[in-house]
């Protein structure tokens, strides 16, 4: 007899699952993705998408068509709580399903640590919806009026988004104060040559960085850093790091000290073997993996696999999460810079290349006619 096979988040590591769940469903099984929308974003576009370089339609998967035109169901709404004894989920409505195999992608969420506040004035970076509402608030701004743009995050995230808000401003002709309040240090796990290209170029566009200090809280209007002086800004964009959802340690399952799912190697629960997740929202048992889209690309076909796999009671596949991986940083400036271990390169061939890597990769899963949709409006 099939099996029911839940999907809890349609993000990066279920593409592969999604977009062939008709191979389940004709060895008999259901799987069903329940998802807060009908639509995923992928975030290493999301900057670009803020800046205007590409239209949100070209981003994004609509998750819900691709699964009923493989066979699948989709079901909207947010797993809050899993209870592995009766082997069920609870939504947000309130609504209970039953599985026998779970997986789960359900990403990271913005350390609310400097504010509670979200508004349609302060965008937490994720989720990456978020970059389209504070693009469609900004484009609005008068024009010939100052505009003040706060970062509060100088990691990858942080340094993309003020890039791109500068390009945006730039292009609609907004007079515009850009601060990145940085932290310790801009990229601080980063090479110095890496901070280097991104300080010259920021000092050239104007936009101002803030580093040795730490902003302490953002409130409506103004942000305190911990040396006590305060920015004011009409818009804030929060890029903090990253944090699990608190759906595993809410539900006892076994977490690693983010709150992230613990797993084993094959990207099983290290407690209950037909709870499988992958992307951000995991914490690999042995090996801190950073929490970077390639990894839930690398996970998807260990997660098909393994899924079914375990539906069928066969052999489970390792993960091996590979060696050192390829990041590439949209400037916003039409360059990029390639940054892998100790090889930096920046200029405009990098950006070529993120941007080839990126369209092949939403080529290959925007199987539901996502290219020929109309630009949403929110
Ligand atoms: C601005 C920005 C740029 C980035 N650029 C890059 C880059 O260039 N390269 C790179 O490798 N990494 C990049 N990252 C990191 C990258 O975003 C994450 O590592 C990646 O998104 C992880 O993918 P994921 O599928 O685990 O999570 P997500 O992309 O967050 O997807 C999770 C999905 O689950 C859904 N969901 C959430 N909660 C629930 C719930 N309770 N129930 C059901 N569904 C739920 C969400 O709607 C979403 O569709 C960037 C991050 C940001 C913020």
């Amino acid at each position: 007899m099939g099996k029911d096979i839940v999907l809890a988040g349609g993000g990066h590591a279920h593409m592969t699952v999604m977009a062939n769940c008709q191979a389940y469903h004709e060895r008999g099984h259901r799987v069903t993705l329940i998802s807060p929308e009908d639509y995923h974003y992928y975030s290493g576009m999301g900057p670009g998408m803020l800046s205007g370089i590409y239209k949100p339609q070209e981003i994004r998967f609509n998750v819900k068509k691709m699964m009923e035109d493989h066979h699948g169901r989709f079901l909207a709404g947010s797993v809050n709580r899993v209870n592995p004894d009766t082997r069920q989920l609870t939504l947000d409505s309130g609504e209970t399903i039953t599985y026998d195999v779970v997986s789960f992608n359900v990403g990271s969420g913005v350390p609310d640590d400097v504010s509670h506040i979200t508004n349609e004035k302060i965008f937490p970076v994720k989720p990456i919806l978020n970059l389209l509402k504070a693009k469609e608030q900004i484009t609005k701004w008068p024009k010939h009026g100052n505009i003040r743009i706060l970062v509060v995050g100088g990691g990858p995230a942080g340094v993309e988004v003020a890039g791109n808000i500068q390009k945006l401003t730039s292009e609609k002709r907004l007079t515009s104060d850009i601060t990145i309040a940085a932290g310790t240090q801009l990229l601080r796990k980063f090479p110095e040559k890496v901070r280097a290209i991104v300080e010259k170029s920021f000092q050239r566009r104007e936009i101002k960085i803030i580093k040795g200090t730490h902003v302490k809280t953002v409130h409506e209007r103004e942000a305190v850093l911990e040396n006590g002086e305060t920015i004011k800004f009409d818009f804030a964009f929060l890029a903090l790091g990253v944090k699990p959802p608190s759906l595993f340690q809410d539900s006892g399952i076994p977490t690693d000290k983010a709150g992230g799912m613990l797993v084993n190697q094959y990207l099983q629960s290290i407690a209950h073997p037909e709870i499988f997740g992958g992307g951000d929202c995991i914490g690999l048992q042995g090996q801190l993996l950073e929490k970077v889209g390639v990894y839930a690309v690398r996970e998807n076909p260990v997660l098909y696999h393994n899924l079914m796999a375990c539906a069928e009671g066969k052999t489970l596949t390792a993960f091996d999460p590979g060696g050192r991986y390829l990041l590439i940083f949209n400037l916003g400036d039409g360059t990029g810079i390639f940054w892998r271990g100790n090889w930096v390169w920046n200029g405009k061939l990098p950006f070529h290349l993120k941007d080839y890597i990126d369209n092949r990769f939403m080529k290959r899963f925007q199987v539901s006619g996502e290219r020929n949709e109309t630009e949403p409006s929110l």
